[in-house]
């Protein structure tokens, strides 16, 4: 067996002990003569794995009795909509677009009702954070809106916006559980787990009880209710249940590895050596302002697309994988998740350093 180091965006690496894990299960899942992808989701069985993640990871995030934990199908891009239909009862919202993920939500929302584009960063191609400390929150928004981590553009809000009082509404896809976050200063978060937690398929949708109402945009379908998987426990239809179980393998993995704090310092050092790498070499560039860089997503260029192509192919030759930057931005880019080893980043770091010498 050989693994390659992939820094893919996402789906993405995850712990090599819960990929084993799973593969000794496949066949026998604890006796019961059969793999979870082939057991019942109403099974006594099933139901202890989906109760035993939910709590695993409202241990993890710390997370309130008065906010629901949803398993959902239709990935992050379903929020989309899900939160304009339960959420806009002025049919007013308020958006920060900091890239292409936070533009896709502000672009469907506009669907359901007036929608306001308070800040953006679009003018230097999404390459930092905006001060969103006085921002002109609409009186009647229902919600203000962010994607926190960007995983297109390497950026992270450092500092929450100043929502002047209104629900926040967060989209943490890729930094999911990848440091402590205070969840009542949210009133929903979201993201797809193909990154920090498990294989594509799934979302994660974190919302305080009073945001959970029959109260919807009319025509909002059953499935799109929140309260339909509030009531039934995310088992209103039949959810995707590998998915659940891998998921919740992760977060014992996170529990057993220190928990968030832990997490957050490992983060950062994998970061700091990378960071530390492109601010110090003559070839490579980071694109993001050094106040916004995200732990998780990390662009560089060299400012000359072969030498980028060349420098793309010959890091997969080497056994690190999936560097190549977002079709729309184009330069290399390292997701370096939770997941990703220390020895991984070492690895790239080193395989730079020996690029940047052979190419200057
Ligand atoms: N939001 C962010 C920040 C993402 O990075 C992605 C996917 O990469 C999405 C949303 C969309 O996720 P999905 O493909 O699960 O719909």
């Amino acid at each position: 067996m050989s693994r390659v180091y992939n820094f893919s965006a996402g789906p993405a690496v995850l712990p090599e002990e819960v990929l084993k894990e799973a593969a000794a299960e496949m066949l026998d899942y604890k006796g019961c003569g059969m793999s979870v992808m082939e057991m019942s989701h109403r099974s006594q069985v099933f139901d202890d794995i989906i109760k035993e993640a939910e709590q695993d990871l409202r241990d993890l995030m710390h997370i309130p009795d008065n906010y629901k934990v949803l398993f959902l199908q239709g990935g992050a891009s379903q929020q989309f909509a899900m939160i304009p239909m339960n959420l806009m009862k002025n049919k007013v919202a308020d958006y920060i677009v900091t890239g292409q993920w936070a533009k896709k939500a502000y672009q469907e929302a506009q669907k359901y009702g007036k929608v306001n584009k308070i800040a953006t960063s679009e003018d230097k191609t999404f390459s930092y954070i905006p001060d969103c400390s006085d921002l002109p929150v609409s009186p009647d928004a229902d919600y203000v809106y962010i994607c926190e981590n960007n995983t297109i553009y390497g950026t992270k809000f450092k500092t929450l916006p100043n929502t002047k009082g209104k629900t926040l509404v967060a989209d943490v896809s890729s930094c999911f559980l990848s440091e402590p976050v205070d969840v009542t200063k949210y009133g929903i978060i979201y993201g797809g787990v193909q990154k920090n937690i498990g294989p594509a398929g799934m979302v994660i949708s974190i919302i305080r009880e009073d945001l959970i109402t029959d109260e919807v945009l009319e025509g909002t379908p059953t499935m799109l209710k929140f309260k339909t998987h509030a009531d039934a426990g995310s088992l209103y239809n039949t959810p995707n249940c590998y998915c659940i179980y891998m998921c919740g393998k992760v977060f014992k993995w996170l529990k057993k590895m220190g928990g968030l704090e832990v997490m957050k310092e490992r983060n950062e050092k994998k970061a700091k050596l990378l960071y530390d790498y492109l601010d110090s070499s003559k070839l490579f560039k980071g694109t993001v302002e050094k106040d916004s860089r995200s732990l998780m997503n990390v662009p560089f260029v060299t400012g000359d697309k072969d030498l980028d192509a060349k420098f793309v192919k010959e890091a997969k030759e080497a056994g690190l994988e999936n560097l190549k930057g977002h079709r729309t931005v184009g330069g290399m880019r390292a997701s370096i998740y939770n997941a990703m080893p220390y020895e991984g980043v070492e690895a790239l770091v080193a395989f730079m350093k020996k690029f940047e010498e052979e190419n200057l």
